[in-house]
């Protein structure tokens, strides 16, 4: 059994009581769930407490996955589309049956809310089945020729086996995303979710594994992540990486791709800058921006982050802010009433320090927050920085936490232009806008994402993806099978 964990940082709510257990991690590896010699811990970043041991796959483990990832591509690509569509849907539905388990153990390996782990889990059955759906209809075109007796056709087929390395801040969905778009294309995949939140992304390939996905087509494997990339990446058998998490890691994965070839999508980093205009309404937009805020803690790659807000209307929107910021409920996810969790691990609070400490000396307003708080477990104050520059260190790095940054602009243009300042182009948000600067806004963001008056920019039937140094490809709508398909084309003279 797994190892026990029960207690909570006791910031705030009421604690559940009970003892939760956390599962042993293995890997899947030719369709045997298996250990290692080698293993880390699983903190959880609530309490710093070791919930669990993850394993490292060693060198011949890889080696192993790798022939099964061939066989199991030969199998799952061979079955029809129909076919895959029925284990998909059979995985969805064993998703369904399990995923308030799978939910806990995404709180306590990652720390958010369980009513947040809780939507990510219908987050990741609602892939699971638009991936399931929509592999259905990978249907290719005819092409009229030029000559009479010549036939043209382009034929969209699975690009080939898979590999794929997730971040840890969405253990469901970035795992889901990655899994669902791959065996619904009809390709194999092996995927190694974070070290830092295994359960999650096992649980996931678990259900797969036992709808019944063929031996080698999906494998799940753990271990030093630079030496695992590089190992999968630099072998001929794998067609195709994917990757979520970091700017400076994902460039660093290109550059092993561009060695073999390797088809790439990258679901990099943002810096999402969110303009508010004297139209909207100043308390509704706080409540709702503020609280898309400090979800996950800020640790989001499409978190309003910069907030850009017209002169008339700055002050106002700080105190809102603030007042948003002020009023989460921060704890132990597993707790009741708790609305923001720890960040991932230690690093990311001296990381917080370093940004505040930095907006600081450059002569910004903490209106609230801005330190760690208690003596347990990696947890930061909600934080709402008033009177920002665009030298601070924060309005350049993705701070990836619970720090807004807020800057009094004298209007469009000057919003547009600073929301545009950096290389990163993932999502951006606007609120207020009359129908004409909304037009504009539509075409003169340079974004991957632009929500108006909403932040609810993501489903899993659209496209998910940024531009320039956020990346490129998409996950998500037909985009996302596309990016595990080629194309292939047949020319007949009949
Ligand atoms: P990091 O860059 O060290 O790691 C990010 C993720 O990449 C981790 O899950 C890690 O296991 C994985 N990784 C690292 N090196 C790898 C390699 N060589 N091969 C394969 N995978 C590898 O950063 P961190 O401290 O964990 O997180 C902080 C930063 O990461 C933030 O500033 C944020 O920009 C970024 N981040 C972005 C996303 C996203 O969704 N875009 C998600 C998580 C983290």
């Amino acid at each position: 059994m797994g190892i026990e964990s029960g207690k909570g940082c006791g910031l705030a709510g009421q604690h559940v009581g009970t003892l939760m257990t956390y599962p042993d991690i293995e890997m899947l590896i030719d369709g045997e769930w298996t250990g290692s010699a080698t293993t880390e811990p699983v903190i959880n970043p609530a309490t710093g407490e070791e919930i669990g041991r993850v394993p490292h796959a060693t060198t011949a483990q890889l080696d192993q996955a790798l022939a099964a990832t061939k066989k199991g591509f030969a199998e799952w690509s061979a079955a029809s589309p129909w076919a895959r569509a029925q284990v998909m849907e059979k995985a969805a539905r064993l998703l369904e049956e399990r995923k308030e388990t799978i939910a806990r153990y995404c709180t306590m390996e990652m720390g958010k809310p369980i009513g947040e782990s809780l939507i990510e889990m219908d987050f990741v059955i609602g892939v699971t089945r638009w991936c399931a759906e929509e592999g259905r209809r990978a249907y290719g075109r005819l092409i009229p020729g030029r000559a009479p007796d010549h036939r043209y056709s382009a034929i969209v087929e699975p690009v080939g086996p898979s590999c794929a390395f997730v971040a840890w801040n969405f253990p469901g969905t970035n795992v889901i995303r990655k899994v669902a778009h791959a065996l619904g294309a009809g390709c194999s995949l092996i995927v190694k979710p974070s070290e830092e939140t295994p359960a999650t992304g096992m649980e996931i390939v678990r259900a797969f594994h036992d709808a019944g996905v063929p031996k080698g087509a999906l494998q799940l494997v753990f271990g030093v992540p630079d030496n695992v990339s590089r190992h999968l990446i630099a072998s001929p058998i794998t067609k195709k990486v994917s990757f979520t998490g970091s700017v400076p890691v994902g460039k660093h994965l290109l550059r092993l791709s561009a060695d073999t070839v390797t088809r790439a999508t990258m679901e990099l980093g943002g810096h999402a800058p969110v303009l508010v205009f004297e139209g909207a309404d100043i308390e509704a937009t706080a409540k709702l921006v503020g609280g898309f805020k400090f979800r996950n803690a800020g640790q989001v790659c499409i978190s309003p982050t910069r907030f850009l807000i017209e002169k008339p209307v700055y002050e106002p929107f700080v105190d809102a802010l603030t007042a948003v910021a002020e009023s989460q409920n921060v704890g132990n996810g597993l707790d009741d009433g708790v609305t923001m969790g720890p960040l991932i691990a230690e690093r990311r609070v001296d990381a917080m320090e370093r940004f505040v400490g930095d907006a600081k000396d450059r002569g910004a307003r903490i209106t609230t927050g801005g330190q760690r708080m208690g003596n347990q477990g990696s947890f930061f104050n909600p934080t709402v920085l008033a009177d920002m520059t665009d030298d601070a260190v924060m309005m350049n790095e993705e701070p990836f936490g619970p720090l807004a940054a807020v800057s009094a602009c004298s209007g469009v243009d000057e919003m547009i232009t600073r929301a545009n300042r950096l290389e990163v182009g993932l999502a951006a948000y606007a609120f207020g806008a009359d129908r004409q600067t909304s037009d504009r806004l539509s075409q003169e963001i340079e974004t991957g994402m632009l929500g108006i008056n909403t932040p609810m920019i993501s489903l899993p039937e659209t496209p998910f993806g940024g531009i320039d140094e956020s990346g490129y490809g998409h996950e998500g709508g037909i985009e996302g099978l596309a990016a595990y398909q080629r194309t292939r084309l047949i020319v007949e003279r009949v």
